[in-house]
């Protein structure tokens, strides 16, 4: 059986991880991490989740947790992930990131602790956006510079980074099928006189509105026609259950950072 420590257990995704787990078979709640200040400390996790006390209290402890397991997965955020990467990389248990918002220099940091760990990083841990990654490059391949590519994604009015760890991804995998550099492209927003659309760049327009679980679009708009690929997330649950197959796999892996499509075998 593998003991998994949930971090963030008390968020939207963690409490979603932890219901999850508890229905999937081979797998465990060991742990249960949530801020130091979290007002729900030393309650059972799983009557926090609906599901009847399991014998898991909520702690602010995540070094006396994660001795408790296999495998760590966080959704909380850049920062506190990073953190966990360092005490899981210290004391030799996987783990499986979910957060987004990571800069380049926090990346940095996670390519450099999973030298000595076993992680899956990725920001979207759904099976059908991963397979959109790996059409999206295809697409971008085959209609070339011709086609305009603009990305648009929409989450709930609560989440706090923009545009999103998924839209970004998709961006990065565009402009790397037409041999463009992300970073010089990426065009945030459009406000005034701009001016024609360049052909190079590419477009990220972010929505947010009520209580949309997370939507992405990206469209090769094209003279005369178009292409838009678009996925729909209707709940939580596709990510929490890809969080945990990541989990199942990365703890039969050697150290070193992996995303959903090494899971997936998409590569
Ligand atoms: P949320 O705000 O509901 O949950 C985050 C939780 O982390 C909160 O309960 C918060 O108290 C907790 N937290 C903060 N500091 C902590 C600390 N020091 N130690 C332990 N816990 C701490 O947010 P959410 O909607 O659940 O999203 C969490 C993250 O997951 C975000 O970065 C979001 O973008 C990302 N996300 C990723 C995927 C994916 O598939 N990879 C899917 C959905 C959301």
């Amino acid at each position: 059986m593998i003991g998994a420590i949930v971090v963030g257990a008390a968020g939207r995704m963690g409490a979603t991880v932890i219901r999850t787990i508890h229905e999937t078979e081979g797998i465990e709640i060991s742990g249960a991490v949530e801020r130091p200040d979290h007002p729900f400390l030393n309650r059972d996790i799983g009557e926090l989740s609906g599901l009847g006390e399991i014998g898991v209290p909520l702690t602010g402890d995540i070094e006396g947790a994660v001795e408790a397991g296999d495998v760590v997965v966080d959704f909380t955020n850049a920062e506190v992930s990073l953190r966990s990467l360092e005490v899981c990389s210290a004391k030799g248990v996987a783990a499986v990131v979910g957060s987004t918002g990571f800069t380049p220099e926090q990346m940095e940091k996670v390519a450099g602790l999973a030298k000595r760990m076993r992680c899956v990083l990725s920001p979207n841990m759904s099976v059908g956006v991963n397979v959109m990654f790996k059409l999206v490059r295809e697409v971008a391949g085959i209609l070339g510079d011709e086609y305009d590519v603009e990305i648009l994604e929409a989450h709930h009015r609560f989440k706090k980074d923009s545009p999103s760890g998924t839209a970004m991804k998709l961006g990065e995998i565009a402009a790397s099928a037409l041999k463009r550099d992300f970073g010089q492209v990426g065009v945030f927003g459009r406000r005034g006189v701009i001016g024609e659309r360049t052909s190079r760049e590419i477009g990220m327009q972010a929505v947010r509105a009520g209580d949309i679980v997370g939507e992405h679009t990206v469209m090769f708009g094209g003279l005369g026609e178009r292409v838009e690929l678009t996925h729909r997330s209707h709940s939580r649950d596709n990510f929490a259950r890809g969080a945990i197959r990541a989990a199942k796999w990365v703890i039969t892996q050697p150290n070193g950072l992996y995303d959903m499509g090494d899971v997936l075998g998409l590569k």
